[in-house]
């Protein structure tokens, strides 16, 4: 049995105390599913220090442990503010810094070292989408981002580039057809046993209304949630559906 797991990226937006008196209003209720937050790195101490049910997670790392890279976060930082989580690979970072498949898969050995999972995002695009490629892409992605790596320890989100801040959602069939994908390429890559305990999120434009039926889904066990998580009522609807 996978526990769910819902996770709000409030990518580079909330202050710090909104972003404080968000997650108070948060925890005064109980949830039997794991909630977490990603946001800015200069919150991400404080959220920590407050958090005591929610999960906190930085939204990047570096792929390097220490050196010369100004503007960076290292994985020891992460680990030195206790945080639970780290996004990898979203299609933001892919896209507007270049982020690939390599960089992913180091990042995501170093967080793993440092008992930080990984959520490590995959996605094709409306191209690749329209032109049938997913299956391809996605593999490719998984495949590359998980070499070498205990993937029992992450935790996938598969997010279509077309669906994020779109307002396009993947319908429940297409989305549960991608993360059964990734769930039989993990298990080609390690066992079914394995696969079968890795838990696959799916993101883009996941709102109050389609989470239900998402969640719904047989191999979709959460989801990163990008515009929805910013409005406290709407992030409570969702984790409660
Ligand atoms: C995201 O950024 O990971 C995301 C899914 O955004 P949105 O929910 O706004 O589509």
């Amino acid at each position: 049995m996978r526990k769910p797991i819902i996770i709000g990226n409030w990518k580079m937006n909330m202050q710090i105390a909104d972003g404080l008196v968000f997650l108070n209003d948060l925890e005064k209720e109980s949830y039997n599913i794991d909630v977490g937050i990603a946001c800015q790195a200069i919150s991400l101490i404080p959220m920590k220090e407050q958090a005591k049910k929610v999960l906190i997670g930085a939204q990047n790392t570096n792929d390097e442990l220490n050196g010369a890279y100004t503007g960076e976060l290292s994985v020891d930082l992460l680990k030195e503010a206790e945080l639970d989580f780290c996004l990898v690979g979203h299609s933001e970072r892919r896209q507007y810094y270049n982020e690939s498949d390599e960089t992913v898969n180091k990042k995501i050995k170093l967080l793993l070292e440092k008992q930080i999972t990984p959520v490590v995002c995959v996605g094709e695009s409306l191209e690749q989408y329209e032109n049938k490629q997913t299956k391809e892409v996605i593999e490719k992605q998984i495949e590359l981002a998980l070499q070498d790596v205990d993937v029992k320890n992450c935790v996938i989100a598969y997010e279509p580039i077309w669906a994020i801040g779109t307002g396009k959602t993947a319908t429940p069939e297409i989305a549960q057809s991608v993360c059964r994908l990734i769930r039989k390429k993990i298990a080609s890559l390690t066992s079914v046993e394995i696969a079968n305990k890795v838990r696959i999120q799916y993101g883009g434009s996941v709102n109050p209304e389609n989470i239900k039926e998402l969640m719904a889904c047989e191999d979709i066990d959460g989801a990163l949630v990008g515009g929805a998580s910013l409005k406290i009522n709407d992030f409570k609807k969702l984790i409660s559906y």
